[in-house]
């Protein structure tokens, strides 16, 4: 029997997964554990890292693997740069499925940064009351702006103290355009920063956010040296199939 691992934590990842099991594939998924109850995908999960790119490689030899999916978030650096390494030295087959990025439509006031660091340094010229949507890690390079108030979205609560002007409001997507706009319009958020995450799940705050005429600081994905990459979890699964 094929077994795959799919480095996960996405929804792509699950879709992955679902799809290569009604395959009869034997999927292994693979979560960091950042998250106390994460959506479990179908097949063997297991949960936490490996110990660096040697841990994984030992682990994909022990554990008899075929192929590897890297499916994990497109900001997730570490994991995707011990993938590559690791299945070098265990000579098992990469494959990254990545959602595309999100493009900028007419009437978006975007504003590109590298970092997080970026974002907040462009917070004080374009609001007051920022609407964070960058998840929980990081959230340090926010603290201390003076006169801007902060909303954080996040899953679970960050671990970086924010201070007095800053808001968490702790949930999870997907969120639709209507719900976003009438977050934003009750909270009066003037600015909202996000990561280019790309996908259909969390849009709807960039679109709520065109249509209430506000500037949105968007950061760039960093930069990944990607194997063959495809975009969706069919020809993900068509890629194992074809092994
Ligand atoms: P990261 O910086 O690339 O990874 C840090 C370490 O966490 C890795 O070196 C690895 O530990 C472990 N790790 C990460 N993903 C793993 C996985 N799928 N399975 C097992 N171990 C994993 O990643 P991150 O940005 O902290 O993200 C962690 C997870 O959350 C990822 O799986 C990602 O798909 C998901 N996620 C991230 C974001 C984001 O914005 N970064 C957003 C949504 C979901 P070892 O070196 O010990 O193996």
């Amino acid at each position: 029997m094929t077994t795959v691992l799919v480095l996960g934590g996405t929804s792509e990842a699950r879709a992955c997964a679902a799809e290569l099991a009604s395959h009869g594939i034997d999927v292994v998924s693979s979560l960091a554990g950042r998250v106390s109850e994460p959506k479990l995908p179908e097949g063997r999960v297991r949960i936490g890292g490996f110990g660096g790119p040697d841990g994984l490689a030992r682990w994909l030899t022990e554990n008899g693997t075929h192929a590897v999916i890297d499916a994990t978030h497109p900001f997730a650096e570490r994991i995707g740069s011990s993938a590559a390494a690791a299945t070098r030295t265990a000579e098992v087959p990469l494959l990254r499925l990545e959602r595309p990025g999100w493009q900028q439509e007419p009437g978006e006031r975007w504003h590109w940064v590298d970092s997080l660091e970026q974002a907040a340094a462009a917070l004080p010229s374009l609001g007051e009351h920022a609407f964070i949507t960058t998840g929980r890690q990081g959230l340090a390079a926010f603290t201390g702006l003076a006169g801007i108030r902060l909303l954080v979205r996040c899953v679970e609560h960050p671990d970086a103290e924010l201070g007095p002007d800053a808001e968490v409001l702790l949930s999870r997507g997907p969120y639709t355009t209507e719900s976003e706009r009438a977050l934003m319009a009750h909270k009066g958020i003037d600015v909202l920063v996000t990561k280019d995450s790309g996908g259909t799940m969390t849009r709807g705050k960039l679109v709520a956010a065109r249509e209430l005429g506000l500037d949105v600081v968007i950061v760039r994905r960093p930069a990944r040296r990607a194997p063959e990459t495809v975009h969706d979890p069919g020809a993900a699964v068509r890629w194992v199939l074809n092994q």
